[in-house]
């Protein structure tokens, strides 16, 4: 998914990406993921006459992920929106600005599968549930409460008046 920044201003055909890009390892590392689909991948380029480059499309997904309460693997779709403003400069360090959304890059060409890895990711759901109403696991033996109940003191005291209660002994 390179953009190639001359040909790009001298193509008169507007630069378009449809295709799936392999996001297992952007998907590395993470706990929560069990199995990623293929990202399929629209994105439409437009050079501006200011020189900057406009990226803008979506990111269409599936993958497994775990439950954050009971950890039951579960489906989970992503429909993400993706826009990026890229300009190409002689040294992206002396102009980069936090307030600004424009990405600047150094060269002649960008590769846009390391911020289409990062959108993916920024836009996974943070802690998904396999129902709202799952119960999780019991956190002393790890019996999946959905099934049924343990036989665990689950009252648990907070430390801050667990001294107190020896101080009264
Ligand atoms: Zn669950
Ligand atoms: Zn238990």
């Amino acid at each position: 998914m390179l953009i190639q920044f001359r040909k790009l201003t001298t193509s008169d055909q507007p630069l378009q990406f449809h295709q799936t890009v392999d996001v297992n390892d952007a998907a590395q590392g993470r706990k929560d993921i069990v199995a990623v689909q293929p990202l399929q991948v629209d994105l439409k380029v437009t050079p501006s006459v200011s020189g900057t480059v406009d990226v803008r499309g979506s990111l269409q997904g599936g993958l497994e992920m775990r439950c954050s309460r009971c950890l039951k693997p579960i489906i989970e779709h992503v429909d993400i929106p993706f826009h990026e403003v890229f300009q190409p400069v002689e040294d992206p360090e002396a102009v980069q600005d936090e307030d600004d959304d424009t990405t600047y890059v150094q060269g002649e060409s960008v590769d846009l599968a390391p911020y289409v890895e990062e959108a993916f990711l920024l836009h996974l759901p943070l802690a998904p549930v396999c129902d709202t109403d799952c119960k999780g696991l019991c956190p002393n033996c790890g019996q999946d409460l959905n099934e049924g109940s343990c036989n665990c003191d689950t009252e648990v005291i907070d430390p801050r008046l667990a001294g107190l209660k020896d101080f009264f002994k």
